[in-house]
């Protein structure tokens, strides 16, 4: 089954019930069919065919769905895109992917235009008001297309690369199989109000919140953009009972002055960053809430890896391996390390993406004899846990000796006084690499006290020799402390020192 088929066999069922609101806005199970349903008809209408690139810019609104499913729905090929996108960046993923048509909201026009222009995509504006009229007055497309497994339904762009582009192109079975996954280790169901705070065009909320809530006929209560204020709201007024985010939407809830008793919150899923073991023992202690740390990545639909509730779960580990899915850890030579050894994690199951877009030497590198290299580094314990350290570039050499941000940023976060931490390797003649902290403060705290207290608890050639204060680090939507942006210091570091 196709993610098109999904929708319609959740639509049969479950006709008039809510599947995605947005403050007042609502579309039911059968209006999100029928209009998804116009929209294909709309793009046969346009000359749109199974397999053409339709590229979508928009929030975190009802009409995302339409939009998606509707392209889904005729054959052709969603290519999301991140509403921030500069004008260069547009251009050179529509170009890259041959898109036909970009469809975007209105509110994003110029840019949309400006990234478009030099294409041969035309665009299509999404102005709220005027979009149901609109597909009022088209034929329905009734055929769902028919799909096979291995048809490409989806080409993820990278976030934060240089570069030639890399699209990742994911399949209507990659996508199925890991919303189905999710929908099943969380015994997602009717009654669950899923918070969709996380942004729909990237793979963790699209696979996670949209085709998940999908699959389990659930409801989706959207949020424009995170805000703690606005996503606690949210939560009490629709009684949400689910709620998967990044590091940074938890620290944002925890840091708010209205966040109280979170029991409500069934199911917590942390991923996508490294979450801070005190952030974790926080919700726990204070809110009375359990928070569940997952792993993936784009290129694994993205879901790999997770703790499950109650007793199946180790804070600081990413879990285990979901159904059907296998993870190893591998020295240089690709071979197993021994347990407890770090190296890099291999993952192989119905979640690897097919390759990425018409790149065959850059997927040959990245999947190996079926597996696909992460180039995250972690290990394995005793019991099968994984723990992840660092991307592999991350990793920092000091004077020979091998340091992990991960480990001295768990440090950090252990001083009261620190909400944000992030560890990187500066150049340096002689040790070739020093270790540099860049931290954003909730309480005062001088730099000398804190290079001090995370002195005392670690090996002498891993605590920072410099730390500086910033505001707020720079972060992705998706929750990822921008560590290349910090490298150039004149770009953010305009804080204390
Ligand atoms: P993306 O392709 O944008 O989804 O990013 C994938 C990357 O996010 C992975 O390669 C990891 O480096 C990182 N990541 C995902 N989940 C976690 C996690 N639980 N802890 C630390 N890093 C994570």
């Amino acid at each position: 089954m196709n993610l098109a088929d999904r929708l319609h066999t959740a639509a049969r069922r479950l006709g008039g019930r809510a599947v995605l609101t947005l403050d007042g806005a609502e579309l039911t199970y059968g209006t999100l069919e029928e209009l998804s349903a116009r929209l294909a008809g709309l793009l046969l209408a346009r000359g749109i065919r199974a397999g053409d690139r339709v590229a979508i810019m928009l929030p975190n609104v009802p009409e995302f769905g339409v939009v998606y499913y509707g392209v889904l729905r005729i054959g052709a090929v969603v290519v999301p895109l991140d509403p921030l996108l500069k004008r260069r960046e547009i251009a050179a993923y529509l170009g890259d992917c041959g898109a036909r048509l970009l469809i975007a909201w209105h509110a994003f026009a110029e840019t949309a235009e400006a990234g478009s222009g030099s294409t041969n995509a035309d665009v299509f504006f999404v102005v709220p008001e005027e979009f149901r009229r609109l597909l009022r007055g088209v034929a329905a497309e009734h055929e769902i297309a028919s799909m096979a497994d291995g048809d490409t339904a989806v080409i993820h762009y990278t976030s934060g690369t240089t570069g030639r582009p890399k699209g990742i192109e994911l399949t209507h079975a990659n996508l199925t199989g890991n919303a189905a996954a999710v929908a099943r280790m969380h015994a997602l169901g009717v009654d669950d109000v899923v918070l969709g705070a996380l942004p729909l065009y990237h793979t963790f909320g699209q696979t996670c919140s949209l085709n998940a809530t999908v699959q389990a006929g659930a409801r989706l209560t959207l949020l424009r953009r995170f805000e703690a204020g606005r996503a606690l709201e949210v939560i009490r007024r629709d009684g949400v009972t689910v709620f998967q985010g990044v590091p940074t939407m938890f620290i944002a809830l925890l840091d708010h002055p209205g966040a109280s008793d979170m029991s409500m919150l069934r199911v917590c899923v942390s991923g996508g960053a490294a979450l801070p073991l005190d952030v974790l023992r926080a919700y726990e202690t204070r809110l009375g809430c359990a928070i569940v740390e997952g792993y993936g990545l784009s290129e694994t639909s993205p879901v790999t890896a997770a703790n499950r509730g109650g007793q199946h779960r180790r804070p600081g580990s990413i879990g285990w391996p979901i159904r059907g899915v296998e993870m190893r850890v591998v020295g240089e030579d690709g071979r197993d390390v021994p347990c407890g050894t770090i190296g890099e994690i291999v993952v192989r199951g119905p979640n690897v993406m097919k390759g990425y877009w018409n790149d065959p030497a850059g997927t040959a590198e990245a999947i190996r004899d079926g597996w696909f290299h992460t180039g995250d580094l972690g290990r394995k314990d005793e019991d099968g846990f994984f723990f992840l350290m660092d991307r592999r570039r991350d990793v920092i050499i000091r004077g020979g000796y091998t340091v992990y941000p991960r480990e001295v940023e768990e440090v950090l976060y252990e001083h009261p006084a620190v909400r944000q931490a992030a560890v990187l390797g500066v150049p340096h003649p002689e040790l070739g690499e020093e270790i540099e902290a860049v931290v954003a403060l909730r309480a005062p705290v001088t730099c000398a006290d804190l290079r001090d207290f995370v002195k005392e608890r670690v090996a002498a050639y891993k605590y920072p020799r410099h730390i500086s204060f910033v505001d707020e680090l720079p972060m992705s939507p998706t929750g990822k402390i921008l560590k290349r942006a910090l490298a150039r210091p004149a770009a953010v570091r305009a804080g204390r020192s």
